[in-house]
């Protein structure tokens, strides 16, 4: 069967996902799902907050003409005006449902603002580790994504963001909280991006638009805030979802807020639209967006997810694994005790845990543990990663 020779490559690239699955799929056959501990995947396992289940079946219950026909693409703005409420508190700025336009979860978002804003051979930088399906969203709209280093600890390092902006980039994507490495950028480091971004945007007479994707925010820990990214650029566009903070991925409903100050706001609001539509998505679900409507501000018992990243990264350090403690999302980014990350990762499948190694991240000789798995999980793979730290 034929099929783009470009998909064939793509399956390649993006390979260690489905090994992951695949393999664990044999484990869980060979031993049983409880003898096997899979962190792998960045499926949250926790339930909605109550308030989720109670507004769903309401909104269900209504049997008004038309409340489950095609509507404007930016969706409704009942919607799009609770959530630009609930971002004039978050972000700081005086944003209405105008600047929002729903999407299919983050993934979604970002594809519509990419599709909206390149044009063939435009570069979209990202700082790595980073969330692998951006390199597939830039191609998607011709774009190509250049990732640049960052520090020791995945903060920002300005200098080499600096040195890979050139005439042909179009848009910085920053992901904080991050995946895989759960760090959040603090205010000082946004507010020299912001800097940057404008001095360049002058320098090469050309605007350099962010895009902020952050649908971990509201999954942080130790009382930490994530800065507002609207008060440090103004050429800036959030793209995010509910599905971490309302644990609902399968739902697929997130949404763009374009920075009110942006300087082309009539025509990215014109040509997100427009995209949202003719990539298929037409507009994002409309029993979700009700949903939403009444649930701003809510969100998973993030407490939960604390209480498994302490005991991981407790018993990770017992066992003299060397990180960088996660402040938000719920991943860890370990260095692998080899420089192999592939050999490493093998080694611990024989002790039936599966981790992603860090290359499939940009990140190599770390490893990415997903810890959105139950703590019965973690307390019964920590021996096995103990073993193998030992071993090696
Ligand atoms: N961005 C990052 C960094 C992610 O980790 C994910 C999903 O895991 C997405 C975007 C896509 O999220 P969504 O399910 O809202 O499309």
């Amino acid at each position: 069967m034929t099929i783009a020779k470009k998909m064939t490559v793509f399956g390649e690239k993006s390979s260690w996902i489905r090994k992951m699955f695949e393999e664990g799929a044999r484990l869980k056959k060979e031993f049983g799902a409880d003898n096997v501990f899979d962190f792998s995947l960045g499926n949250p396992d926790l339930s909605p907050p109550a308030a989720f289940q109670k507004t769903l079946e309401a909104v269900a219950a209504s049997k008004d003409d038309g409340c489950h026909a095609y509507m404007a693409n930016a969706g409704l703005m009942e919607t799009r005006q609770a959530i630009a409420n609930h971002l004039v508190e978050e972000q700081g700025v005086d944003i209405s449902g105008d600047e929002i336009l729903m999407t299919c979860g983050a993934a979604g978002a970002l594809n519509v603002v990419l599709k909206t804003i390149l044009d063939p051979g435009d570069e979209v930088i990202t700082p790595a580790p980073f969330f692998v399906e951006y390199r597939f969203y830039a191609d998607n709209h011709g774009g190509s994504l250049i990732t640049v280093p960052t520090h020791t600890d995945f903060t920002l390092d300005l200098d080499a963001l600096e040195k890979a902006i050139s005439p042909k980039t179009k848009a910085v994507i920053v992901n904080s909280p991050n995946n895989p490495t759960g760090q959040v950028y603090d205010q000082a480091s946004l507010t020299a991006l912001g800097s940057l971004l404008t001095a360049k945007s002058t320098e090469l007479e050309r605007t350099i638009y962010l895009l902020s994707d952050e649908p971990y925010r509201k999954i942080v820990y130790d009382q930490i805030e994530v800065p507002s990214i609207f008060s440090v650029y103004s050429e800036t566009l959030v793209c995010t979802s509910y599905s971490k903070d309302l644990s609902i991925p399968g739902e697929r409903l997130g949404f763009i807020a374009i920075h009110p100050e942006a300087t082309y706001k009539t025509e990215l609001l014109a040509g997100l639209n427009l995209a949202n539509r003719i990539l298929g998505f037409v507009n994002a679900p409309a029993l979700m967006q009700r949903v939403a409507a009444r649930l701003q501000g809510e969100k998973v018992d993030v407490s939960r997810y604390q209480k498994r990243r302490d005991l991981l990264c407790k018993g990770l350090t017992d066992a003299g694994y060397i990180f960088t403690t996660p402040p938000g999302a719920f991943y860890l980014f370990p260095q692998s005790p080899i420089e192999d990350d592939v050999a490493f990762v093998r080694e611990l499948q024989n002790e039936r845990i599966l981790v992603v190694p860090g290359s499939g991240f940009g990140g190599p000789g770390h490893f990415r543990i997903s810890y959105c798995v139950p703590e019965k999980t973690i307390a019964d793979a920590l021996p096995g990663f103990k073993k193998v730290r030992a071993k090696l």
